[in-house]
């Protein structure tokens, strides 16, 4: 990112956040021309979009080099072709999220906590992501939808803990997230609130008053984990939206996916978690890249993951090393990796 575009306020950011959603990029040629790229990106973008769509803010975009097809935030929401070959080992479910679902958006997996699928919607579609193949027309639920999953928390005095994912939770209306938070209010067992989002890292105008208040106005105790893997994801924006949150009592944490061609550099890591302390966030997981059909080529081997992980807690202080993961399907919790 440039000196000068962080000095003049670019145009998106007196528009409303759903404004700047409606007007996500979703036409590769669009992509290609914002950042005079090579023109031969754009037909194999074409045909990968066909498969799981391109979709990405003004806002992020704004972060990535000009001319640069390797940018690590643009290698992010680029299809390429190589998408579309096939990938032994790599499918559509790598984390048994289908045989996990209680029906109606819920995901039970870990004791005290559920995931509740709130919206199959994303701000931005990120190639690696296993939600490429969900069958969310099924899994997300509608307000009136929301009503068996709540019923399950609710018969479930362990859960202590609601995680709000998707999808991003934070694409729905904050009037509809307040509706739910004050259902979540009245069971009794519920002590925290967490949610899984992009929306502060992609599009920090997200983060308005309203959603301060239903996320911290109430008694449930609000975690929010965001997502970057890179450093240059996290510019000034970021950052007040960040301490915003933080001003409001939001406990702040950051999941990392380790992704070829973005972050697999012990520099790149280092840099991106001491930029997200500059913010005031933590970091929590680091993970390695779940293995869905479509995103072979993110993938490194696990011993260079440790070997990444090992050189970036030589450079950092112990707060600032995010723990090593991989997710396992029937394992009680997000597999730790041993150093
Ligand atoms: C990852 C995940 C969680 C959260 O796990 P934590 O280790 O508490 O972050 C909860 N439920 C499901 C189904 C998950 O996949
Ligand atoms: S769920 Fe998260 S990782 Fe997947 S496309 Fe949406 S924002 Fe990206």
């Amino acid at each position: 990112m440039s000196e000068s575009s962080l000095a003049v306020p670019p145009i998106t950011t007196r528009l409303s956040w759903q404004q700047e959603l409606a007007r996500a990029v979703r036409d590769p040629a669009e992509l290609v021309r914002l950042l005079e790229l090579p023109t031969t990106l754009l037909e194999p973008a074409r045909r990968a979009s066909r498969h799981f769509p391109l979709r990405v803010p003004y806002s992020y975009i704004e972060r990535m080099e000009r001319g640069n097809p390797e940018d690590p935030l643009l290698r992010q929401v680029l299809p390429l072709t190589v998408e579309l070959d096939p990938a032994p080992g790599f499918v559509a479910d790598p984390v048994g999220d289908l045989g996990a679902s209680k029906g109606a958006g819920v995901l039970h997996k870990y004791h005290g906590r559920v995931l509740f699928i709130t919206t199959g919607a994303c701000a931005i579609n990120c190639r690696y992501c296993f939600r490429r193949h969900f069958p969310y027309a099924q899994a997300n639920a509608s307000t009136e939808q929301w009503r068996p999953a709540l019923r399950y928390i609710a018969q479930r005095p362990e859960v202590e803990e609601v995680i709000l994912s998707g999808g991003d939770p934070l694409t729905l209306a904050d009037r509809r997230l307040a509706q739910l938070v004050t259902q979540l209010v009245d069971i009794p067992h519920i002590r925290r609130l967490r949610i899984h989002t992009r929306l502060p890292v992609v599009l920090p105008t997200r983060v308005t008053d309203e959603l301060l208040e239903w996320l911290a106005g109430s008694r449930l105790q609000p975690v929010m984990v965001v997502h970057a893997n890179h450093a240059n994801e996290l510019d000034t924006t970021v950052a007040s939206a960040v301490k915003r949150l933080r001003e409001a009592g939001v406990t702040l944490l950051n999941q990392t996916v380790l992704l070829r061609g973005v972050n697999d550099e012990a520099m790149a890591l280092t840099a991106l978690h001491q930029r997200l302390f500059d913010s005031g966030i933590l970091p929590y997981y680091l993970h390695l890249l779940d293995r869905v059909a479509g995103a072979r080529h993110f993938a490194i081997t696990q011993d260079r993951a440790r070997e990444l992980h090992r050189q970036m807690a030589a450079r950092l202080p112990g707060y600032l090393v995010p723990r090593l993961v991989q997710e396992i399907e029937g394992a009680p919790g997000k597999r730790w990796l041993p150093p």
